[in-house]
């Protein structure tokens, strides 16, 4: 078995990125944004379709990165598909790669009635130690214990899910409390397929947990969320990494370095946010003119290079000539507006809220483009 799990390990320390693949934001140049969903069941434990198929669909997503994170303590296929070595739904998912552009990473979810509730613990080295003697799963602190042991990166899965929370507010218990003070939890879920939290967002910025969201799918991944409309896709986390290695995307992951593209919404970090918006807005001069006349009203176009919209809201002093404050950039598309700037000037600070970019409960980001006229 230990042998097995080393040549894995082995093969997935690379994404082959050789072939071609959808670009979804611009990044800079030394850093990488790796698209990953790291929660989605198969039949080994509750899903309902093959591992080998999570690779392709996700092939289909233009996704880097999956996990399969089945179950320990809930298989509901275990009578028909009885398996004592709960690493077999990695091992096929992974065996099934080879050289496509995609990785597969181990993982597995800690599944505990609220408190604790259910926890994804990724990068981890074998899912059969989370087993006692007498083939019992651990408790959840030894579980939690146990991933650590493994290196792994653990988070909490919808901690906002209405069957654990009546009232679908994300907070914390004191079980909860326990294990970030320990340092055992890493990250929480903030998107789970057809929810965001505002609660776990918060939860996640007072504690220093990185922001997930993953889709959670037990389906087809074309049933739950259909492909052929961008503005309703899977939640995908992009996590930040400065280069392709799994050590690199994991490192990212600890230091919170992810972002979340959930239906029309980019949710992160500021920081994190500041960069998105930076490589995919881009705001060029056209110099002063309208139409054909030489007038003193400056022409500039906007530009979203990224499959996702940004939603401009005009924080600044200036009118336009033929738009109001809010502006809509449709997914890669430009748009060019007329800027009254009442002197002729040769820079221009436009002043923006991207009211689709969620940076904290009830905020969004805010960025000031520095534009230069010739
Ligand atoms: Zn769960
Ligand atoms: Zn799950």
């Amino acid at each position: 078995m230990k042998y097995l799990i080393l040549i894995f390990t082995f093969f997935f320390v690379n994404i082959n990125f050789s072939q071609e693949k959808k670009i979804f934001f611009e990044s800079p140049k030394n850093i990488y944004y790796i698209s990953s969903d790291l929660h989605i069941h198969s039949v080994f434990s509750d899903g309902a379709v093959w591992p080998t198929i999570r690779v392709d669909e996700a092939l289909r997503d233009s996704i880097d990165l999956i996990s399969l994170t089945e179950h320990l303590e809930y298989q509901s296929h275990l009578s028909d598909i009885p398996h004592n070595n709960r690493n077999r739904s990695f091992q096929i998912a992974g065996g099934y790669v080879q050289n496509r552009p995609i990785a597969v990473v181990h993982g597995t979810e800690i599944t505990k009635p609220m408190p604790p509730g259910h926890f994804n613990a990724i990068f981890i080295d074998d899912a059969n130690k989370f087993f006692d003697k007498k083939k019992e799963p651990l408790s959840f602190i030894d579980g939690i214990k146990e991933a650590n042991n493994q290196g792994a990166f653990v988070f909490w899965n919808h901690p906002m899910w209405e069957a654990n929370r009546s009232d679908g507010i994300a907070k914390l218990d004191p079980i909860h409390k326990e294990v970030i003070d320990k340092k055992l939890l890493h990250g929480i879920e903030v998107v789970n397929f057809d929810t965001f939290s505002e609660e776990a967002m918060q939860i996640a910025l007072e504690n220093e947990l990185t922001m997930m969201g993953t889709s959670d799918v037990h389906i087809l991944i074309a049933w739950d969320f259909n492909i052929e409309k961008e503005s309703y896709h899977r939640p995908i986390t992009f996590i930040m990494s400065k280069n392709q290695t799994i050590k690199s995307i994991r490192d990212a992951l600890f230091n919170g370095d992810t972002f979340i593209w959930y239906r029309d919404l980019i949710i992160g970090k500021s920081n994190n946010l500041k960069q998105v918006i930076e490589n995919n807005l881009e705001i060029v001069s056209k110099g002063y003119g309208y139409r054909d006349r030489k007038v003193d009203i400056l022409q500039v176009e906007l530009i979203n290079k990224s499959v996702a919209p940004i939603s401009l809201n005009y924080i600044g002093q200036y009118t336009f000539h033929n738009d109001y404050k809010f502006i809509e950039l449709k997914p890669r598309s430009s748009k060019t507006i007329y800027i009254k700037t009442k002197k002729v000037k040769e820079k221009v600070n436009l002043e923006f809220e991207i009211l689709n970019y969620v940076v904290a409960p009830k905020t969004n980001l805010k960025t000031i483009k520095t534009i230069t006229i010739e």
